[in-house]
């Protein structure tokens, strides 16, 4: 990755982390659901309300390192206005980003979610970076049970 890139994808962190998108509670909120990243010790609650199959609002609340914060904060700010389906695809395509399976990965695939491929060189912190996505899962699951991602 390119110097200039990888500074602006860390500028994007600190802002979010700095800043979260969406810190706030969704009263009676369609979904609830709660994530844990014991590893870390990562926590967030996060909201949906949802028209249909559509996510017309997200929300969490919670405390978590600053990867875990920016990525529930840019994910927040994502899945709102996509269909259940759309946010599981991208799920799936964040997923293989973080873990980095694919080296030849489009990037271009996941969007302003990009600026979080660095956790691929750090296996200790791709369970902060995808709490969030885990928590989004179980939501449109409609797994009421807390997740965790141990
Ligand atoms: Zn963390």
């Amino acid at each position: 990755m390119f110097d200039d890139l990888r500074d602006l994808y860390q500028e994007v962190i600190f802002d979010h982390n700095r800043n979260p998108r969406n810190f706030r509670i969704i009263e009676n909120a369609d979904k609830k659901v709660e994530g844990f990243n014991p590893l870390c010790g990562d926590r967030l609650t996060l909201y949906l309300q949802m028209s249909g199959d559509v996510i017309v609002d997200a929300s969490f609340q919670g405390s978590g390192c600053a990867i875990s914060t920016a990525s529930v904060s840019l994910m927040t700010e994502i899945v709102k206005g996509k269909t259940e389906q759309e946010a599981e695809e991208l799920f799936k395509k964040f997923h293989e980003m973080t873990t980095g399976k694919d080296q030849d990965f489009n990037l271009e695939a996941v969007g302003k979610l990009a600026v979080l491929a660095g956790v691929r060189e750090y296996p200790a912190r791709v369970k902060c970076a995808t709490l969030a996505w885990h928590t989004l899962d179980a939501a449109i699951k409609n797994e009421q049970q807390a997740i965790s991602t141990e």
